[in-house]
């Protein structure tokens, strides 16, 4: 494999190259390039260098999504964004997703959408959610995005360390099925998100002045409580923390189980 380093630090002179994989390797040196490079800065030299026309960014757009997608619009508006709709979303989700599309001039949204016989199979009665969260998430949300990162081999989290005390340790580069994974804003505070919000005017999720700091569907997300971590009104009362898109099995296809 080429140097990454040489080709990444150059960027823009350099000619991008066809999809590969990427390693261990890869992601540490581009650790190593990008550790004091400002997100916007590091992103808009990944999308128009040596990654351009590789990378996907997948977006819930949720409560602090505008800031990613202000900078990928920035860097690349033509971009692939992945949009999963599980089709439990809060209805101010989808006008908030239309909202950010319109003001950031974003052309390459691509939403997702659970498979309808998949779907229909697991859960016809809409209550998976209640009584196997997993199951549902599997069904409604890991496995559409599974159907749309096949064939990419780089892509964008808008996940923060703060977020979580499953996410402290995050880095902004790491291997996960076998793909990049590029966090830009992984040591982004909550107040950094609000400044670069408020210097760029950009519009606020409807529901978050309700105290709805991490927003997934309906039935499982509840508004958070002083003191708590952003993410606990996600699943409250289940020992669950992440949907399964962060974790291991997008690389599998849709009839295999990915928990
Ligand atoms: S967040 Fe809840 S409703 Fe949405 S896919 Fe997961 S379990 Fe189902």
């Amino acid at each position: 494999m080429s140097s990454l380093s040489a080709t990444v630090a150059t960027d823009a002179a350099v000619a991008p190259v066809g999809p590969r994989a990427f390693t261990q390797a890869d992601a540490d040196r581009l650790n190593a390039i990008y550790d004091q490079v400002p997100a916007a800065e590091m992103l808009h030299r990944l999308l128009t260098g040596e990654l351009a026309g590789q990378v996907s960014v997948v977006s819930s757009f949720g409560t602090e999504s505008s800031v990613l997608l202000h900078m990928l619009a920035a860097a690349d508006p033509t971009a692939p964004v992945l949009f999963v709709d599980t089709l439990r979303l809060f209805p101010e989700t989808l006008r908030y997703r239309d909202q950010l599309v319109r003001l950031l001039g974003l052309t390459g949204v691509h939403t997702l959408e659970p498979e309808p016989v998949a779907l229909a199979a697991a859960d016809p009665k809409y209550l998976l959610w209640s009584y196997d969260p997993d199951a549902c998430c599997a069904v409604r949300k890991v496995a559409p995005l599974a159907r749309g990162l096949e064939g990419v081999t780089a892509w964008v989290s808008g996940r923060k360390a703060f977020q979580s005390s499953t996410r402290s340790h995050l880095p902004l580069f790491e291997i996960a099925d076998g793909r990049l994974k590029i966090n830009p804003l992984a040591r982004w505070t909550k107040a950094d998100l609000d400044a670069y919000m408020d210097r760029y005017n950009l519009p606020r999720h409807p529901l978050e002045a309700d105290g709805y700091l991490s927003i997934g569907c309906m039935p499982c997300t509840t508004p958070v409580k002083p003191g708590e971590d952003p993410r606990a009104g996600r699943w409250r009362g289940w020992d669950k923390t992440e949907c399964g898109i962060h974790l291991p099995g997008l690389d599998k296809p849709e009839d295999e189980p990915v928990f």
